[in-house]
């Protein structure tokens, strides 16, 4: 597992952020081709919670074009801001009912959806806003009591009950895998997902979309491309580690 040279934690230019850039696509591509599996098959979604405006710039010009952010506030700020560039913005954590409305109004994509509550909140809101979302279901693949996420017993009866909301548009599934030094640990949370997803895709297809797989983040993304992700969620390793200071 690679973790981030320092020398991307400074990247600050459109040339510095090619550069991240062009590291974290070799390493998708090795992964892929350990695999058997086609490069253009996995789609990096960068992760930019905590990064400032300026440096989001540079790194849309260097060709990141879609950016993940945890908080709603947050994001929908930025997405102001940077209306002019008309990047792609995913919603990949916890939301709360009385954020959905905001999510409805700016987001294409939420990750983490796991509640049929907040489904229909922003279905309803998503109508009044003549837009459509696309969403992952977050599933808790790694078994752990604390994890968001619904388990994976549960999933195809989640899926069924999403089939309501014609303006929420179901792309597969997610997962955060555990924190854990054992790579046996972290590779079983990937498969877990991918046999949902191959399960689902077998008996349900109707029901999973493009059975599309959001897994795999700086530390663990190359194992999770081993394992079948198609959307990796990459902060740090293209950014830096974060700074909470501000
Ligand atoms: C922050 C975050 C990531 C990216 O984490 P890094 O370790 O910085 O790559 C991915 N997914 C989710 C849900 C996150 O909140």
């Amino acid at each position: 597992m690679s973790t981030p040279e320092n020398a991307l934690s400074v990247a600050t230019t459109e040339i510095e952020f090619r550069k991240a850039l062009d590291a974290v696509y070799e390493n998708i591509a090795a992964a892929a081709e350990r695999a058997g599996r086609n490069p253009a098959d996995i789609r990096l979604l960068p992760v930019s919670k905590t990064v400032a405006e300026e440096r989001m710039r540079a790194a849309f010009a260097a060709g990141m074009t879609a950016f993940g952010e945890n908080k709603v506030q947050e994001a929908q700020r930025k997405a102001e801001a940077m209306a002019d560039l008309g990047a792609h913005w995913a919603i990949i954590g916890p939301l709360q009912s009385n954020k959905t409305r905001n999510v409805a109004e700016f987001a294409h994509q939420f990750q983490a959806l796991d509640r049929i509550r907040i489904a229909g909140r922003l279905d309803q809101q998503l109508q009044e806003f003549n837009r459509t979302l696309e969403v992952f279901v977050q599933v808790n693949a790694s078994g752990e009591e604390t994890k968001s996420g619904i388990e994976p017993g549960e999933v195809e009866d989640f899926l069924e009950q999403l089939q309501a909301f014609k303006n929420l548009e179901v792309k597969g599934l997610m997962t955060m895998a555990l924190h854990s030094d054992d790579e046996a640990v972290i590779r079983k949370c990937f498969t877990t997902l991918r046999d949902i997803r191959d399960d689902l895709s077998h008996r349900r297809p109707a029901l999973i979309g493009d059975g599309e797989l959001s897994m795999g983040m700086s530390n663990d993304y190359m194992l999770a491309i081993e394992e079948g992700a198609t959307v990796v969620r990459v902060g740090s390793a293209l950014f830096g580690e974060r700074d909470y200071s501000n």
